[in-house]
């Protein structure tokens, strides 16, 4: 079937009837995204498989087939699927939990061989028990919408994912008082902002670019979004989590029971509770499965947004040092962004074709032309940000800002009034405002069958720094052959960089060389002294190691810790670069050299 005949399919499942399905209020614009994507879509929405199921790693197919046996008589046959059909890469609001939807590699090769759905805790102690006896690895996913840096995919071909969000999807508690929850894996941006509104709380939650994440699975893996409280994990206040042995823990003031056997009062109200405080092994790690965490909630608050725009892209580095101190003062509201002008073409939702002939990247005069027909003009860098309070303080920060940034030729300042409806800065209204929402799936309708990989180094909020690490990227992108998108999420200590390499998945061609642009700017980066804070799933091993002082101190740790806490290493092996011993020096982990990776099996 080719991808314009699926637009005869049904309608996207609405939250009401799947977990991760999307709100009524969205359904409209759900429909037009996906009629977007889809037509520009030449990819068949699936093909036969070329290879048989991918089995777990050492585990023949008698044993395999035992194994399934065995766990669905334990949670149930309906909750464990052998992953044998054709994959599907479907899109952001149907994805894929068998595979990485945004391959850039074979489409066969970050596959897993079952994804089972346990029910509830206990139901993951007992996956992850039949783990241990079957040695067989596993890969927890929460709702698995980590678009650009894995997806729902196992980092080792044939893992089995444990799907937690599909039965285990409640948000446990609610409190208004407090302005706090606890949630479970499957509950979405989208879930919990509709509960709220719901019960006519007035509180706020924070939400990424897209609502359709796990509000736990994002923090986990230390996500951001874009209110006061957008440091998802800096919010998280308490764990319950399933060890790789079966065990069962809660971190913070969560490990002292409660009266009667009720949770602790004060399990959502103080983080650090006594004694080390070990919460932060659990986050972008492979030592647990968690399957309840307690978050901060923020107070409703009347917001603006608001974006300024820069003529020159010589200026980048002046903006960075002028943004700094507004940052560290306290002036900004939240963490805004600065996005080159390019963006301004892509989130318009229209394909590259529309702006430019070919294959080559844009040039920096045809973006000038491109954009000079948009609301804001031509123009070299926008900032967009969001500041709360009253009318008044809200007033007086903006002269703050606006006087800071005037000290830079050109600059012009936008309210939303001064820009058409459907302009990008009245979407970061809603986002700034804690409003889940899909606009930022517009810009995957830049190339055909468009999928992308994050590249997310972190710079101090320093010009020079900023510049040096914008140049690395510059200069990657040019040499093969990708058009550059840039935003800067900008605090008053870092700027998580992040650069968005769109690639086509039809084109085997332009895949490796997404991977190649990948490789050598964590190596450039790391050469400078920068590092990553996220990466996808096949880029970790080489990030990790770029965390290497003192002979790889901190991986020595993560091991020790990794091979006491999984001692048979059947919790998520590789993620993050850390294998446990078992497969450990088996050529498994993949390096800078790694750029055409045919198969992604162990090497030894
Ligand atoms: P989202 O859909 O919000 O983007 P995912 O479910 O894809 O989030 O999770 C992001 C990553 O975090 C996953 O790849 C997985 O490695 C890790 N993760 C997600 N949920 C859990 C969990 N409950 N316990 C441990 N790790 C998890």
């Amino acid at each position: 079937m080719s991808g314009s005949e699926d637009l005869d399919l049904l309608p996207t499942p609405l939250m009401s009837e799947r977990h991760s399905g999307v709100p009524s209020r969205l359904t409209k614009e759900a429909a037009a995204a996906r009629s977007r994507l889809y037509a520009n879509r030449t990819l068949p929405s699936s093909k036969p498989r070329l290879r048989p199921v991918r089995l777990p790693p050492d585990t023949t197919e008698e044993v395999f087939a035992a194994a399934v046996k065995s766990l669905r008589s334990s949670i149930g046959a309906e909750n464990v699927v052998v992953n044998d059909q054709p994959l599907e890469d479907g899109w952001y609001l149907e994805h894929p939990n068998t595979h990485d939807a945004f391959h850039v590699v074979d489409q066969e090769e970050l596959v897993c061989s079952a994804v089972v759905f346990p029910g509830s805790t206990a139901e993951v102690q007992t996956v992850v028990r039949w783990a241990n006896e079957y040695l067989i690895p596993i890969y927890p996913i929460s709702i698995g919408r980590n678009v650009g840096y894995g997806g729902a995919a196992p980092r080792m071909p044939g893992g089995v994912v444990v799907d937690l969000g599909k039965r285990m999807n409640s948000i446990v508690d609610l409190d208004g008082e407090g302005a706090t929850c606890v949630v479970e894996p499957g509950v979405t941006y989208f879930s919990l902002y509709e509960e709220i509104q719901n019960r006519g709380l007035p509180l706020w939650i924070d939400c990424p670019d897209l609502g359709g994440g796990s509000v736990l699975g994002n923090a986990v893996d230390r996500g951001v979004g874009y209110t006061p409280a957008g440091d998802h994990w800096a919010n998280h206040c308490g764990l319950e989590i399933v060890l790789p042995t079966g065990e069962l823990l809660r971190t913070g003031m969560g490990a002292l029971p409660g009266k009667d056997g009720a949770d602790s009062p004060t399990w959502q109200s103080f983080q650090n509770a006594f004694g080390p405080k070990i919460d932060g092994i659990f986050s972008q790690s492979n030592l647990g499965i968690v399957t309840k965490m307690g978050f901060w909630l923020l107070h409703e608050m009347n917001h603006q947004s608001y974006c300024v725009t820069f003529a020159k892209d010589e200026d980048f580095a002046q903006i960075v040092d002028t943004i700094r101190p507004l940052a560290q003062q306290g002036v900004l509201g939240n963490i805004p962004q600065l996005r080159h002008i390019i963006q301004e073409l892509n989130v318009t939702g229209k394909s590259k074709s529309t702006f430019h002939g070919g294959d080559q990247p844009m040039t920096r005069e045809e973006i000038r032309q491109a954009a000079s027909e948009l609301p804001l003009g031509d123009c070299a860098w926008v900032f967009y940000g969001t500041q709360y309070g009253d009318a008044a303080s809200i007033d007086r920060q903006l002269d703050v800002i606006k006087a800071a940034f005037s000290e830079i030729d050109g600059t012009k300042f936008w309210l939303p009034k001064d820009v058409p409806h459907d302009h990008y800065l009245h979407s970061r209204v809603q986002v700034c405002g804690g409003v889940p929402i899909l606009r930022e799936l517009d810009w995957l309708n830049w190339l055909p069958n468009a999928a992308h990989l994050f590249f997310s180094p972190i710079a101090p909020t320093r010009g020079r720094d900023a510049q040096v690490i914008h140049d690395i990227v510059a200069k990657g992108h040019h040499k093969h052959g990708f058009d550059l998108f840039p935003t800067l999420c900008v605090a008053g200590r870092e700027i998580h960089y992040i650069a968005n390499i769109i690639f086509d998945r039809a084109d085997a061609e332009q895949k490796k060389r997404a991977v190649r642009l990948t490789r050598e700017l964590i190596r450039d980066c790391a050469r400078e002294g920068y590092g990553e804070y996220r990466t996808h799933l096949l880029f970790q091993d080489q990030v990790a190691r770029t965390y290497g002082y003192n002979d790889q101190a901190l991986m020595k740790v993560n091991e020790a810790i990794k091979d006491t806490l999984d001692p048979n290493g059947i919790l998520a092996p590789g993620r993050c670069g850390i294998w446990p011993k078992r497969f450990r020096g088996k050529g498994w982990a993949l390096g800078v050299d790694d750029v055409d990776m045919e198969t992604i099996a162990a090497k030894l």
